[in-house]
């Protein structure tokens, strides 16, 4: 009907009318692209440093605004997606000299179920068990990158080396920063492009932290990280000294003892009182290696062992950035100040995503990216510097005088549901439903009781705030 009146139209134009008529058109397109080329030099450029968890979190959530941004670079060192839960059986370095990133062992199954562990958008396959292998998890990450379309904008073989703040001071006196990324792809080519601001998504469970212990060098054993630890077998029958009892130190002396190693749990925290499979005992922390190569714990008790296992834990590192001249301390244990855990007050416009620990890292990731973004595009406003600096500073003191060691700061555990709630009402995204955190509780409760079973549970969410065993 519509088509057939403008076709009678056009036909009863003169020349002049129609020549007018094609001119304003011309005009209009003109004007048009114009302005798409206007909004276009007006869209933020986002660089993101990592294609694991919380940089596709990134990039989803930065693809879903297109009037604010342009589509994001993200920036991977490997040939793949998912980070972490990429398993990957070789330990050391990859072909291309970079070290192995992912920390994966063999027969891991989550800590935490997919009910809880999933992004708030993007539930996990219905017909799958609570507790996921890695492959189910990797899986996961590939369909929403592929949901989000996210593969294009992914740079894979290409590390970033450096990341450099440029601070220019505008006519009005007011400065504007923007971010130098140098980067290398495989063939060695490097590249620096300039982008307005930039989310660092590497990860912080790569780098292995190993405590000084006086004497190691006459450790006469194999000396191995958790990060280097991919299956038991290798050692069935060898006395193996595991140090740290947190979630990959119990889950890899079980693994070992069921696999008939002689397993030594030495740790400093409280004597577990859950039942351990036969083939663990427990001990107080190593202190030194002796001269002859016996081990030295706490209590005074000696032991030989085979093997030293360190489940002690990472450092962060971040090699593409010079923490003094972003007003940042980058410790093994501690990156500081940062605002609400996320931006340095000197640089509101560079976002660690995932920095802190003990929490539920997806839906966490989810609610830092939208409230970053919100803080990019202006929605939210940062209070000043001195404001931001003296608030990361009182809340540390207060942690300090509660006794928490510095290397546990970074720790948020409780804290970390009134957190999220906080961006999420800051920014004005729907928070998480309370079951996340109810479910969390549980499970963790379940961990402290049964550690070598609570995975064969199975949950299902019922609704926002209720949730119910289905086995
Ligand atoms: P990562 O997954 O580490 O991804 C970082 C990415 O950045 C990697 O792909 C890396 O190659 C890339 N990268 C690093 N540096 C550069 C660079 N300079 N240039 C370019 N790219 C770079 N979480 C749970 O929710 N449930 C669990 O059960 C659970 N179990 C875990 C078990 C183990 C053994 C470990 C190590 C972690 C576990 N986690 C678990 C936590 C896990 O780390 C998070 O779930 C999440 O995967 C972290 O994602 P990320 O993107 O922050 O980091």
């Amino acid at each position: 009907m519509n088509v057939s009146r403008r076709y009678t139209f056009t036909v009863v134009f003169d020349r002049k009318v129609r020549h007018r008529c094609y001119s304003a058109f011309l005009l209009r397109c003109l004007t048009f692209d114009l302005g798409v080329l206007r909004l276009r030099t007006m869209l933020q450029r986002v660089a993101v440093i990592g294609a694991g968890a919380a940089g596709l979190c990134a990039a989803r959530h930065i693809l879903s605004r297109p009037n604010s941004f342009a589509p994001p670079v993200v920036f991977e060192l490997t040939s793949n997606v998912g980070g972490t839960w990429c398993y990957d059986e070789r330990i050391g370095t990859y072909n291309n000299g970079w070290p192995i990133h992912s920390s994966m062992y063999r027969d891991l199954r989550t800590n935490l179920p997919k009910e809880v562990m999933m992004f708030p958008d993007f539930p996990f396959d219905p017909q799958l068990n609570s507790f996921l292998s890695h492959q189910e998890v990797q899986r996961y990450l590939e369909r929403y990158c592929q949901r989000h379309n996210i593969r294009p904008h992914i740079r894979f073989s290409t590390v970033v080396e450096k990341v450099k703040p440029v601070v220019v001071t505008k006519e009005d006196k007011e400065k504007t920063t923007t971010w130098e990324v140098t980067s290398s792809d495989s063939s060695g080519f490097q590249k620096t492009e300039t982008f307005d601001s930039v989310f660092v998504c590497s990860g912080h469970y790569s780098d292995p932290h190993i405590p000084d212990i006086p004497g190691m060098e006459n450790f006469k054993g194999k000396v191995l990280h958790s990060h280097s630890y991919r299956f038991a077998e290798p050692f069935s029958g060898q006395s193996v000294v595991v140090l740290g009892a947190k979630a990959s130190g119990l889950d890899i002396s079980i693994e070992l003892a069921k696999a008939s190693a002689q397993v030594t749990l030495s740790h400093g925290r409280p004597r577990l009182t859950f039942p351990l499979p036969s083939g663990i005992q427990q001990s107080s922390p190593v202190v030194a290696i002796e001269d002859d190569g016996s081990i030295r714990f706490q209590d005074g008790s000696m032991a030989w062992a085979d093997v030293l296992m360190f489940c002690t834990g990472y450092n962060f590192s971040y090699p593409f950035l010079d923490g003094d001249q972003l007003g940042l301390e980058i410790q093994d244990h501690m990156v500081s100040p940062l605002y609400r855990f996320l931006v340095p007050p000197a640089f509101p416009s560079l976002f660690f995503i995932g920095i802190c620990k003990i929490i539920c890292p997806f839906p966490n990731f989810d609610c830092q990216v939208q409230f970053a973004l919100a803080v990019l595009d202006g929605s939210v406003s940062l209070p000043p510097q001195a404001e931001m600096e003296d608030e990361v500073r009182r809340a540390l003191h207060e942690k300090v005088e509660r006794g928490v060691q510095r290397r546990h700061l970074l720790i948020m555990d409780q804290d970390q549901w009134e957190y999220c709630w906080t961006l999420a009402q800051t920014a004005g995204f729907p928070p998480l439903p309370p079951v996340v955190r109810s479910l969390y509780e549980e499970v963790w409760r379940q961990r402290q009781v049964h550690p070598e079973n609570y995975r064969r549970i199975n949950y299902r969410l019922i609704s926002d705030t209720e949730w119910e065993v289905i086995n």
